[in-house]
């Protein structure tokens, strides 16, 4: 099994615990473009504490983007915003979405897929589901580009190619998804990652915050978010972001998640998956 938990096995790491709303942050024009080119193959995000950090700073990794400071902002290219999403629509979807159905979310094969031909699989290493939105599936899907068009540009400097249609996701007591990247896979034989979709940019919209536990922990920067009802957050799909949902104790959690082409980055597939939103 290429799983990304044989290599990075469960730490304890002091997370930065935001609490109030300071945590949003928009990266200095100072601070160098992101680097979202998928490589073939990669080692993977490990840089020494002492070494410069990536987001060219000057300061050492360790005092900077990957500190242990318990209160702190937020690593570079992990762009949040609280109530991006107006209270009324926030609380109107998730009331919706209390009502509705759902099926059992899956993750995508490693062993079957290929670049033009995703295959994904019910797996112990998500446990969520995907609320079915009925008619308001289109009115999920205008948030989440509009969100994605607005702060890719603002965040990134970027267009995109498309989004993939967004799932509003349900996280009962209990759920989680274990750590992984959004469009790379860990193989535990070469110790490397590898992209296995193209994704670019990934994308969170919160519509509640009445849950324990839940949190998304950021491994290689020791940092954690719970984020507000109503909040965007935004961050690269690589393994320098790997991530992971964090057990729902009490209580249930939603939230929008999608995933964004950015225009000129490589791709690995020869055509967009066909059930991507493609955008102008
Ligand atoms: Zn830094």
């Amino acid at each position: 099994m290429n799983r990304v938990s044989d290599l990075y096995p469960d730490p304890a790491p002091v997370y930065a615990k935001l609490i109030d709303g300071s945590y949003m942050a928009i990266p200095k024009e100072s601070l160098p473009p992101l680097v979202l080119e998928p490589e073939r193959s990669q080692e993977g995000f490990k840089p020494d504490v002492n070494a410069a950090c990536y987001c060219t700073s000057g300061k050492p990794f360790g005092l900077c983007c990957g500190s242990g400071e318990a209160i702190r902002l937020p690593p570079y290219g992990l762009f949040m915003f609280e109530n991006y999403l107006d209270a009324d629509t926030v609380k109107n979807l998730r009331e919706f979405a209390d009502q509705r159905d759902a099926v059992r979310l899956m993750v995508v094969d490693d062993d079957k897929s290929t670049a033009d031909n995703i295959v994904r699989v019910v797996d112990e290493r998500r446990v969520t589901e995907r609320v079915d939105m009925g008619e308001r599936q289109q009115e999920v899907n205008d948030i989440m580009k509009n969100a994605f068009i607005d702060l890719a540009d603002k965040c990134v400097g970027k267009s995109l190619d498309w989004i993939e249609e967004p799932n509003l996701m349900r996280y009962r007591e209990g759920g989680y998804y274990i750590r992984h990247a959004d469009s790379e896979n860990f193989d535990a034989d070469t110790h490397t990652w590898h992209r296995i979709i193209d994704r670019d940019l990934s994308m969170l919209i919160y519509l509640n915050d009445d849950y324990e536990g839940g949190e998304l922990s950021f491994y290689n920067l020791n940092y954690q978010i719970r984020p507000r009802a109503g909040a965007a957050v935004m961050f690269p799909s690589g393994n320098r972001y790997m991530h992971q949902a964090e057990t729902v104790t009490q209580g249930v959690r939603y939230a929008i998640v999608s995933w964004a082409s950015v225009r000129g980055v490589s791709k690995i597939a020869t055509r967009p998956p066909e059930t991507v939103i493609l955008l102008g």
